[in-house]
């Protein structure tokens, strides 16, 4: 396993030709409209995650921009609900198309209320990841290197939880259901953004 730390943008065609990439981001909080993006990590599922640092705002990164937007590159995200938000309010970019893991959980794993990534990837990868670096400060002038690493487990193991929750929602039989909720995410994650956050527009009151 290698990372790589990229300064304002990645470097381009890094990620041409490839499939499905995995994403993850750390801000400086979880306040939408309050906490700036710092940190974004991406992984072909290689063993290896790009890190991509933005400097307060500075948020003009076309190479990242271009991958977030490619319609063949499926981005893989744990919970991209936030990170999805994160990337149209600072980017100014709707990600498409996308696969959630934490919903394909939800979907997926009835049999239990544990969906958190650490728990997904324990149970299905086999591996354990730690969430000691999460509250760290991803302002920083020098990210620590736990920090970046801790920031590259987030997005190591993503293409391998996919690939098994992929078996169980088919098993399910729940695999277009999951797709159309997948599809929905970017209008959810504008939906939060706009001032609905808090509110389940489907919800009967
Ligand atoms: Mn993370």
């Amino acid at each position: 396993m290698a990372y790589h730390l990229h300064e304002g943008d990645l470097p381009a065609g890094l990620f041409e030709g490839t499939a499905a990439v995995a994403i993850d981001s750390e801000t400086m909080g979880l306040r939408l409209g309050r906490d700036r993006l710092c940190l974004v990590q991406i992984s072909a599922g290689d063993g290896d995650a790009h890190m991509v640092r933005l400097s307060q705002d500075a948020y003009d990164a076309p190479n990242l921009k271009a991958l977030l937007t490619n319609p063949k590159v499926l981005k893989i995200f744990h919970f991209g609900r936030f990170d999805i938000a994160m990337f149209l309010h600072h980017l100014g970019v709707v990600t498409t198309p996308v696969y959630c893991t934490k919903i394909a959980s939800k979907l997926a794993r009835t049999y239990t209320d544990c969906h958190g990534l650490k728990d997904v990837v324990r149970e299905l990868v086999g591996v354990e990841v730690s969430k000691a670096q999460q509250s760290s400060d991803w302002g920083a002038a020098v990210l620590t290197p736990d920090q970046l690493a801790y920031a590259a487990s987030d997005v190591l193991f993503l293409h391998q939880v996919r690939d098994k929750l992929d078996l169980m929602l088919a098993r399910e039989g729940r695999t277009a259901l999951a797709q159309a909720c997948f599809d929905f995410l970017p209008s959810r994650a504008a939906l939060d953004l706009a001032g609905w956050e808090e509110t389940d527009i489907f919800a009967h009151t």
